[in-house]
């Protein structure tokens, strides 16, 4: 998979050379380009941003620097580009693994108030354009929740994890246990500070481990979020499940 960023501050990126990243770009499984927005600036101080019309505080990114530089990066190639967003719809694991089916991705990072509203019309009209929000609060440039969304993608595209079941059996992964969050963990030793791990996962009883997993995600998802286990569809759940 091709990654293309933008962004005034590439810094930001030394993360993707470490960990899982970090080794699906040395085996080629992940291409990242980090590109300058400022390189496509003429000003000598390299202006990408102006005072918004209608008046307000901050500052708007200017339309024509970023313009020059998808078109360069892009040329007649079409990714799929992402505006990370605080008013953008909601990036989740489905959304993760859509975009992991993807074969190039255009992440363009935000900063100060924004990207001029036409760039994202603009390229709507050429390329799919997401605008995705991290989460309910504003960060003050889009490239951590690029670092955000890239390591939830780049974990799920093949060969990445160690143990491909790891993303099988994760919070929100599809299949049995969609939507639901995933129960405590737990490894050696059996006993610690008096704190016991529970018998049923000692058994050796695959069964019963799994139905005892699945109470332990039910559990959770009630207590940290409900809104997830009001929505669990009523023709997955058996009747235990209903007494958790
Ligand atoms: N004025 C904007 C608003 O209220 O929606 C916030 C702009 S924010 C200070 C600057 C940049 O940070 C945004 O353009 C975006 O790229 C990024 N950003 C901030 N919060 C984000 C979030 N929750 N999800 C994704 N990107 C975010």
């Amino acid at each position: 998979m091709r990654l293309d960023v933008i962004s005034i501050f590439p810094e930001y990126f030394a993360p993707l050379d470490v960990s899982l990243i970090g080794k699906a770009r040395e085996r080629g499984i992940l291409d990242v380009r980090v590109h300058q927005l400022r390189d496509w600036a003429h000003d000598v101080h390299k202006t990408v941003d102006d005072t918004p019309y209608g008046g307000g505080p901050g500052m708007v990114m200017k339309p024509e620097v970023w313009g020059e530089a998808i078109d360069e990066v892009v040329g007649d190639g079409a990714p799929r580009m992402i505006v990370p967003t605080p008013s953008g719809r909601p990036f989740t694991q489905e959304v993760a693994q859509e975009l992991a089916a993807e074969p190039w991705l255009l992440f363009a990072c935000g900063r100060y108030e924004g990207i001029d509203s036409r760039v994202m019309r603009e390229y709507g009209a050429r390329l799919r354009v997401d605008e995705l929000s991290i989460g309910d609060y504003v960060l003050a440039g889009g490239e951590v929740a690029v670092l955000v969304m890239v390591e939830a993608i780049g974990r799920l595209l093949p060969g990445v994890l160690g143990n491909a079941h790891s993303a099988v059996d994760d919070s929100f992964a599809p299949g049995s246990m969609q939507n639901l969050l995933e129960g405590p963990v737990y490894t050696k030793p059996p006993a610690w500070r008096g704190h016991e791990v529970p018998a049923v996962l000692l058994s050796g009883h695959h069964g019963k481990v799994a139905r005892w997993r699945r109470d332990e995600a039910l559990r959770r998802t009630v207590a940290n979020r409900p809104e997830l286990a009001a929505a669990l569809d009523p023709a997955t759940l058996d009747k235990r499940d209903r007494e958790v």
